[in-house]
């Protein structure tokens, strides 16, 4: 159990272990290590006696459904629910990113469990493991510690959570012990060919045709070494696809040969902007996104703006460009 600090393990596992009935939380636009963790959890302390209560902005993504368990999880409340007795956050970089209806909650969040190197830390307990590529990696060694049960429906979600989090084993941050993780969820009971068959290999055909409308924003600059794709508020009309189909499409752009960051530019109907930064692994996009108030990781981070769109767009591409001038080769 290298990589994690014993005592506040410890602590973290006496907090889980006292709540009766935990309410769960993750990040808004959750993807599979969100609802992986989410659902992760929920079955170890369910099959432990606890009634956990799970929680997420815009509620259950359909791609996702064949997650065990799936139809526990609840759109969030206005109120943090009044019988539960633990607030606990997987897989979210910042307070503001558990869901707008959240913000003002008066409720001290007890538990951060997460693995982003951007996370401050916004919990009485924080457990957060930027060496473990996924936050289902980290609930697995908490388990672990602890001697607690991973059933194999809590098995298969902790693998979706590890599997998509590192695109599949792909990224860097993979490593023996990831792989170590992944085998003893298969042993525990995940199938990696049937999530893969849901996570990788199936898609609807609004999704793919918002890909396209997508792929044919490509422009790419400073020298081909960055490209950017651009997602208009007419093509969910156009394609009728929802905001989560979007995921995925700017890996395909980072793959381009020669590039070393790839940018996607969402402007909402609303003039807000989201923004999706990925690195090949020279440029550090969570340095790129944190003085404009985002974050994630170094080869994949995120960053949204409430207004002043275009503004915006061009800052983040100016700075890009900055950290790309700035790369000796
Ligand atoms: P994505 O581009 O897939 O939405 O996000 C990539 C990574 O950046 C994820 O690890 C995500 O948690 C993080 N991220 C995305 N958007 C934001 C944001 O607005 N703020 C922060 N702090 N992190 C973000
Ligand atoms: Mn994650």
């Amino acid at each position: 159990m290298a990589l994690m600090d014993r005592s506040l393990v410890q602590k973290v596992i006496e907090r889980l272990s006292q709540a009766k009935a935990p309410a769960l939380f993750t990040h808004l636009r959750p993807d599979g290590d969100a609802f992986g963790s989410l659902l992760g959890l929920a079955h170890v302390l369910k099959d432990r006696g606890q009634t956990p209560t799970l929680h997420v902005e815009g509620s259950m993504i359909p791609m996702y459904r064949f997650l065990p368990g799936s139809d526990l999880v609840q759109e969030i409340p206005d109120q943090f629910p009044t019988a539960a007795d633990a607030f606990v956050v997987l897989d979210t970089s910042t307070r503001e990113r558990v869901g707008k209806k959240t913000v003002g909650w008066k409720q001290p969040v007890d538990v951060v469990i997460d693995h982003h190197v951007s996370n401050p830390g916004f919990g009485s307990l924080n457990l957060i493991v930027p060496e473990i590529p996924a936050t289902a990696g980290v609930l697995f060694q908490l388990f672990t510690t602890a001697g607690w049960k991973i059933s194999p429906a809590s098995a298969t979600c902790l693998y979706a959570g590890l599997s998509t989090d590192t695109g599949s084993f792909r990224y860097r941050g993979t490593n023996a012990q990831t792989l170590r993780i992944a085998a003893s969820l298969v042993e525990l009971g995940a199938d990696p060919s049937e999530i893969a068959k849901h996570c990788y290999l199936s898609i609807t055909k609004e999704r793919y045709h918002l890909k396209k409308l997508t792929s044919e924003t490509l422009s790419l600059k400073d020298n081909e070494k960055s490209g950017f794709l651009t997602i208009l508020p007419d093509f969910y009309s156009k394609s009728g696809a929802k905001s989560e189909d979007t995921e995925g499409i700017i890996e395909e752009v980072t793959s381009i040969q020669g590039l070393e960051v790839a940018s996607l530019f969402e402007f909402g109907s609303d003039g807000t902007l989201r923004v999706s930064l990925r690195s090949k692994g020279r440029v550090d996009v969570n340095a790129i996104a944190s003085p404009f108030g985002g974050g994630g990781h170094r080869a994949a981070a995120g960053i949204r703006f409430p207004k002043d769109a275009e503004k915006n767009r061009d800052l983040v591409l100016a700075a890009i460009s900055r950290a790309i001038a700035d790369l000796k080769d």
